[in-house]
């Protein structure tokens, strides 16, 4: 029997579309299911689902919005081997690696189960005589998550656990490439005792995200993936009136001064380069040497590259048989390994090629070991594209201002980090560098729950990161209430006065 990945609005929803995606196992290279990719109508069901569970969770009390909230954490927290395995077999990425996705949206979860904290107004009593004024948070109504392949779990709670803690509704349309995890996250929120409605899944492509984008009845769109599309969602979702956060894509830097700790430098370049075999936002993908590490540091990069092993994810479970998984689709996996040609035509020094991977998985497999490319200028294509895959490159440059002015030329501003034991040069670059996220001696510097996440320039359009206290102001709205009760023991005079109110 086919497996069929369909929409949840409480339940499953098989929907009227008749198009369907196929979802592989990158590791096998077979078509494990199919999921349903939604026409309009669909849409409109999964929203108006949402936007019928909307004001009930709005006025259902922070204790017991607490508690809902808290029961997914402790199901999520028990049973994260399932979804981890979930992860695995649509995405690709070892288990070791899914359990880590698991654990940073974990800690969303529980920062958003100080809701009742983070939701306290103001109050001034005696603004003006007889005058208090307080201040509250609203929920919005139904928002929108639209979220990318390469965090099918983590992705989603940077944002619906605050969102819905904070007295939503969530729409929630994810990849098509591994849409499981929505829907067992979905079953999960049931099982904690979430009305049905308050979390719906919406399953599809441009279709769907279309749909939401457009709604009357959506209020905001939180959206991760490729800056093109987070350009454009940013923008549609603007013009039907709707507050935005589109996160887009990345280009992280590692600038290493002379006087780091070459071996730290090394493990962590081959660490955030290749780790969940370079799909990920905050992956590094270019190291800036300056001079003159470069030899030596290329040299201690590539000799822990070699080590990699390349296979199955799922057999990076419970021991360490497999280092990376395979890329997530063959389309992807076969674009990253044009980018390795490009960089050779274009005359980077090819150190170790990943095309010649041998991997312990399917023959069928996406497969594309490490590559690692030395004397990489920015004016090749290998430089200046997103791959989004397991490809590290060097470029040399003789100053840290040099190798600074570089990162500030890069469109993108998602991640960086610097490699020193120099306090005064990090904090220096700390102050100087255009990007949003900075790491000192930290390669891949993605905040803790409690503060926010996210890029500048084009790898972030809209105003607010995720999470942290800018998630909780992104799904609520303000509200001020100056109010005066007549005391009758000292009622005020009353009568006619037409002028502007005044304070005092
Ligand atoms: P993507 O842009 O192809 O897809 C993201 C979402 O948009 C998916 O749900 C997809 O169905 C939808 N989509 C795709 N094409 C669309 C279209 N034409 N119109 C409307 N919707 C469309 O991204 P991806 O390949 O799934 O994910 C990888 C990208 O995400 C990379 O660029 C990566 O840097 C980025 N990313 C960024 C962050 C961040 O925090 N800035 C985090 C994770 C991933």
């Amino acid at each position: 029997m086919t497996n069929e990945i369909v929409h949840w609005v409480g339940e499953e929803l098989r929907g009227s579309s008749d198009r369907w995606a196929d979802v592989t196992n990158p590791a096998s290279g077979k078509v494990t299911g199919k999921v349903a990719l939604a026409d309009e109508a669909d849409a409109q069901t999964v929203i108006a689902a949402a936007a019928a569970a909307a004001p009930g969770w709005a006025g259902t009390s922070l204790a017991r919005r607490t508690q809902v909230v808290f029961a997914f954490r402790e199901l999520l927290a028990a049973r994260k081997d399932e979804l981890a395995a979930l992860i695995t077999a649509e995405h690709g990425k070892v288990h070791s690696d899914a359990l880590g996705e698991i654990a940073r949206g974990l800690e969303v979860v529980e920062f958003a189960c100080g809701m009742s904290h983070l939701l306290k107004g103001g109050y001034t009593e005696g603004a003006s005589t007889g005058v208090d004024v307080h201040s509250k948070r609203v929920p919005l109504g139904v928002v929108g998550i639209i979220s990318p392949f390469n965090f099918p779990a983590m992705v989603p709670m940077w944002f619906f656990p605050v969102a819905i803690a904070a007295g939503n509704a969530v729409v929630l349309k994810p990849s098509e490439k591994d849409p499981s995890s929505a829907l067992w996250m979905a079953r999960l929120w049931k099982e904690a005792g979430l009305p049905d409605g308050v979390f719906t899944v919406l399953q599809g492509d441009k279709t769907a995200v279309d749909a939401v984008l457009t709604s009357p009845e959506v209020a905001s769109i939180s959206f991760v993936g490729s800056t093109p599309i987070a350009q454009y969602v940013y923008e549609t979702a603007s013009k039907h009136g709707k507050r935005v956060q589109a996160l887009g894509g990345a280009k992280n830097h590692m600038l290493v001064l002379p006087d780091a700790d070459l071996d730290l430098v090394a493990d962590s370049a081959v660490n955030a380069g290749f780790g969940s075999a370079g799909e990920r936002c905050m992956a590094i993908s270019v190291v800036v040497a300056v001079d003159p590490v470069g030899d030596d540091l290329v040299a201690r990069i590539a000799e822990r590259a070699r080590t990699i092993r390349v296979g199955d994810g799922a057999r990076g479970a419970h021991d360490t048989e497999v280092d990376m998984g395979p890329l997530v689709t063959r389309a992807h996996r076969d674009k990253v390994a044009s980018f390795v040609e490009s960089g050779e035509k274009a005359g980077a020094k090819v150190v170790l090629d990943g095309r010649d991977v041998a991997a312990e998985g399917g023959q069928d497999g996406f497969w594309l070991g490490p590559t690692l490319f030395d004397h990489v200028t920015p004016d090749m294509e290998v430089y200046t594209e997103e791959i989004f895959g397991p490809v590290l490159s060097v470029v040399r440059v003789a100053s840290y201002e040099e190798g600074l002015a570089l990162i500030n030329a890069n469109r993108y501003g998602n991640g960086t980090a610097i490699f020193t034991n120099d306090g005064g040069a990090a904090r220096r670059f700390e102050a100087d560098v255009e990007v949003g996220m900075i790491g000192v001696n930290v390669p891949i510097p993605v905040p803790v729950a409690y503060y926010s996440f996210g890029g500048w320039k084009q790898s972030l359009f809209g105003d607010s990161h995720a999470h942290g206290t800018e998630g909780v102001h992104f799904f609520t709205r303000g509200k001020v209430v100056t109010s005066r009760w007549i005391d009758p023991a000292n009622r005020p005079a009353g009568g006619l006065e037409l002028g502007f109110p005044r304070n005092d």
